[in-house]
């Protein structure tokens, strides 16, 4: 899944990237040894009964780094899953968090299982028994080893996870943080389901910010009438074509969904869409869009922005050259392989990388952390308070100047935030903080020509200073 043609395989490619920026800031060869190498791997293989036979399952979890605990990452269902994977995405995890200051080392876990072949029972009863696996193997606690979701699972296998450990540890008050992404009323935080597709509405809006970096780009302007084309409708894509096409005026002109992608050059209607594929299980006959079988051939139309949230290795060798977007945002983790980057670089496409561009998962997840751990929603104290404020402001302003203020002035003014409006004000500052920090390092490092490398100076400079600092034991 991972090889593509005679191309290195994910877990290189990631290295490859990694060595640009670690030649460009000459790192010292010992620290960039221990930067790179992943800490430890663990493979499982446990039987499960289903239907009156047993099944022998694989799973992996890979800790890439612990410079800082708890090591964070999601955990994939997927039938192609395979080890190498599963360490390019924890590798991928520790420069993820240290660029958005997220205080976890690098983690990553995989089941090669095809969640479509089993009913919800039996997902529950092999979910819990890969749970048993890695937490009696030390892979799985509140402080040393936290999964998230990834592709093909979600809130619901968080919850089961998070359940199976507190019947192991039935002694650790901390138990619920020993996953994130659960469902609000099990210790989940609001706004998780949507984070990493709001990061890259964010991280868009910051690099609009920039009228310098949107010229070089071949752009200009705001997001507002711009064209997109998003490979993959699941969580990642569904909420990042949603929020771009309600909130910031993108036209989404195609979607590429594993059985092909729709077009319609007006612009899809996201909802619609995604009440159709729900519906149907399929993104075939949906009214008012053209149907193209061939769906990765619509990675080169024609457009503006285009982003991959689906899988790794989507654009390679073999067709980096034909992509005609020119601005393309990696909400996938790994969608363009090293020789595919080096391809676009030279055409002058702008390529904001995952590591950065799909963050907003992992920030989301570190803010749920920390309600797990401080076992208290964000707000509750302040909330009422700020109202009340609110309040004393309007009323001061109204007998200071002898004229009422608006209802609707009112209202706004005296709203105290609640932890949705927490939640996104703090992915918004992160989003936007780490852009600023990787265009600054592109401005400022001679030997830095790309987003990707600035992004990887930017995060292993904090990885390094850290193991600097504290030595190696
Ligand atoms: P998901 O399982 O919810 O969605 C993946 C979507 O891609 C599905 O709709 C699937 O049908 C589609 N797809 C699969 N194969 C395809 C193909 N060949 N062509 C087109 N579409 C295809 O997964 P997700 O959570 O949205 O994750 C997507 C990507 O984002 C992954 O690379 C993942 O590692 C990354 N990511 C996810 C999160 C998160 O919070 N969920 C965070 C960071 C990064």
């Amino acid at each position: 899944m991972t090889q593509t043609g005679n191309e290195p395989s994910f877990r290189e490619s990631v290295d490859l990237m990694v060595d640009k920026a670690m030649t460009a800031m000459k790192l010292d060869e010992g620290t960039a040894l221990a930067i790179k190498s992943c800490n430890a791997v663990l493979q499982v293989k446990f039987p499960v009964k289903i239907r009156g036979k047993i099944e022998v399952f694989t799973g992996w979890r890979a800790t890439h780094s612990t410079h800082r605990l708890p090591s964070k990452g999601g955990i994939r269902f997927a039938p192609h899953a395979d080890q190498d994977e599963v360490e390019a995405l924890a590798a991928l995890m520790t420069y993820k968090c240290a660029i958005v200051d997220v205080p976890f080392g690098g983690s990553k876990g995989a089941l090669m299982i095809d969640p479509t072949q089993y009913d919800r029972d039996e997902m529950e009863m092999i979910t819990r028994r890969f749970t048993l696996e890695l937490v009696r193997k030390g892979f799985l606690s509140p402080s040393t080893n936290v999964p998230a979701p990834d592709i093909g699972t979600g809130q619901r296998e968080m919850a089961w996870m998070a359940d199976t450990y507190k019947h192991l540890h039935p002694d650790d008050i901390n138990y619920v943080a020993c996953v994130t992404g659960k469902p609000v009323h099990h210790g989940g935080i609001q706004g998780r389901v949507e984070a990493t597709g709001r990061g890259v509405q964010y991280a868009l809006r910051e690099f609009f910010r920039h009228a310098e970096d949107v010229k070089k780009a071949n752009m200009s302007g705001s997001l507002d009438g711009k064209t997109c084309v998003i490979q993959g409708l699941g969580n990642v894509g569904y909420h990042a074509a949603k929020f771009l096409s309600e909130e910031d005026g993108v036209k989404i002109t195609a979607i590429i969904e594993r059985d092909g992608a729709l077009i319609n050059d007006d612009g899809l209607v996201i909802e619609d869409l995604y009440q159709h594929v729900n519906q149907h299980k399929t993104i075939k006959n949906s009214p008012s869009a053209s149907f193209e079988e061939d769906g990765k051939a619509v990675l080169e139309k024609e457009c503006d922005i285009l982003i991959p949230a689906a899988l790794e290795s989507q654009i390679t060798l073999e067709n980096a050259g034909q992509v005609k977007a020119k601005l393309i945002i990696e909400a996938a983790n790994g969608p363009i392989t090293f020789g595919a980057d080096e391809i676009l670089n030279k055409k002058g496409v702008i390529i904001i990388p995952d590591a950065y561009a799909n963050a907003g998962g992992v920030t989301v997840s570190y803010f749920e952390w920390i309600r797990n751990i401080s076992h208290i929603r964000f707000g509750r104290m302040q909330k009422r308070h700020d109202e009340l404020r609110g309040h004393q402001m309007a009323a001061m302003l109204e007998e200071v100047t002898g004229s009422k203020v608006s209802d609707s002035l009112k209202h706004a003014a005296t709203k105290g935030a609640d932890e949705l409006d927490l939640v996104r004000s703090g992915l918004d500052d992160t989003m936007r903080e780490a852009y600023q920090q990787i265009r600054n390092t592109l401005e400022k490092e001679e030997n830095v020509h790309d987003l990707r490398t600035a992004c990887y100076f930017t995060s292993i400079k904090k990885i390094a200073r850290s193991y600097i600092d504290v030595g190696v034991f």
